[in-house]
């Protein structure tokens, strides 16, 4: 650029030069003539740094060519603010760099007041972030509720979200090119079949769930049985969008510094034991009723644990000793206590008293419970004249040979401890709801 400015210059000295023989009138030389300039044209173009110049070229001789200064332009700075963790600032829209108005976040329960950037790397102390100030969990005034984690759970239905989301996902999975999307592994008539699919997408600072089927979910594994995605309102070939949202919990018990909780909504649904008949592992018969054993219990440990709780989530959750022992003491289905994070409440324990549920498996509203639109997108089976769904217990039954559980009615029933209660629940029954517990330290 520099030397593009020196050749400038020298060609205006000898235009200059021409110019005056011209003016001087005394018609001594032949080349001497009144330059015909044309129009000025961009020679280097002006950025926000520095000046650009133009040039102009003389039509009777083009090695006649005159150059001038154009002056800097504004910075063009933007209305909306850019951020970065640091803070937030208008940018140069001109692709300078500059910014201006610069300054750091100021935080406001997790996200800044100005700019609306959320905090990520929060760094806890006792529950609160110290830098955004967002709390691990919130409790309610009554000291009933706990929010904690966060699930897909309602619906979007706003159009324009639906669509930006929508188009964010890419093109859409199918058997055997799922693309960004990641198979369920549900069962399809008895086997793992790529035919229902979710994707977690970021917009705009929140986080969404995409949900697609190209096949309605059977509600038993292990053969092709009806569905009830569609009663739920779900449609085959259609992406739902369901936003992950807090986890309401309920406080069952507090002790020494720690809370027992349940979800206090069924968060998702899907089976317990992929397989109605008994096996065989280290010589031991495993039946389809054991918890230690269950595709539930991974499935809560693994799944719904890495997708519920940040790390910083995580350290507050105590490991806990399930009690698998107290289903009566000729229950031959009873496996050992387990030590997880994540689990099912037992029949005992929702009918204790201390929890504040009712000591009888009758029907009663304490153990009734609604759902998330995300779980019922996943085939929980709704039932006439009631929004409340039936969810698993990890106790087995000890009728129906290793093959039932118990589980709560929509009507809020401990079913499982007697025929007339209705029984307990076929263990590869995708149709049942799922309520996590867990325990935290606060
Ligand atoms: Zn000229
Ligand atoms: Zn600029
Ligand atoms: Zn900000
Ligand atoms: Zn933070």
């Amino acid at each position: 650029m520099k030397t593009n400015r020196i050749f400038n210059l020298s060609a205006v000295l000898i235009c200059a030069a021409f110019a005056l023989s011209a003016c001087g009138g005394g018609g001594s030389g032949g080349s001497a003539h009144v330059h015909q300039w044309g129009e000025w044209t961009v020679a280097e173009a002006p950025t926000c740094e520095e000046e650009g110049t133009e040039k102009r070229t003389c039509a009777l001789d083009p090695t006649h060519v005159e150059t001038r200064s154009v002056a800097a332009l504004d910075h063009q700075w933007s209305t909306a603010w850019a951020q970065d963790e640091n803070g937030h600032y208008h940018v140069c829209e001109r692709g300078c760099g500059s910014r201006k108005d610069e300054a750091a976040h100021t935080y406001s329960a997790g996200a800044c007041s100005a700019c609306g950037y959320i905090h990520h790397d929060h760094e806890y102390e006792s529950g609160v972030c110290n830098v955004c100030g967002s709390r691990l969990y919130t409790e309610s005034e009554d000291g009933a509720k706990i929010c904690f984690g966060e699930y897909p759970q309602s619906e979007v239905k706003e159009e324009a979200v639906v669509s930006a989301l929508t188009e964010k996902a890419g093109s859409l999975p199918e058997e055997g090119n799922a693309g960004g999307w990641t198979s369920y592994g549900y069962y399809y008539g008895g086997e793992v079949t790529d035919y229902m699919w979710y994707i977690d997408v970021e917009l705009n600072g929140s986080k969404y769930r995409g949900v697609y089927f190209t096949l309605e979910r059977n509600s038993r594994t292990g053969v092709d049985y009806l569905s009830y995605q569609e009663e739920n309102g779900y449609l085959t070939n259609t992406v739902y969008w369901f936003r992950f949202e807090p986890i309401e919990w309920r406080v069952l018990e507090r002790v020494d510094g720690t809370v027992l909780l349940m979800a206090d909504i069924i968060l998702d649904g899907g089976h317990f034991y992929r397989d109605g008949e008994s096996r065989t592992k280290d010589d031991e018969t495993i039946y389809p009723n054991n918890y230690m054993e269950s595709d539930i219990r991974k499935w809560l440990i693994e799944n719904f644990y890495e997708t519920a709780f940040s790390d910083a989530a995580k350290q507050i959750i105590e490991t806990t000793t399930v009690d698998n022992h107290t289903a009566g003491s000729d229950n031959p289905y009873l496996c050992e206590d387990t030590r997880d994070k994540v689990f099912l409440l037992s029949s005992a324990e929702v009918e204790n008293q201390s929890y504040g549920f009712v000591t009888s498996s009758s029907a009663d509203a304490t153990r009734q419970l609604k759902a998330t639109d995300y779980a019922k997108a996943q085939g929980i089976q709704p039932q006439e004249g009631t929004d409340c769904f039936s969810w698993w217990l990890r106790t087995p039954e000890k009728q129906a040979k290793g093959k039932t559980v118990f589980r709560v009615s929509e009507k809020g029933q401990v079913q499982g401890g007697a025929f007339w209660m209705g029984g307990g629940e076929y263990v590869d029954f995708t149709r049942n709801g799922i309520v996590p517990a867990l325990r935290l330290h606060l």
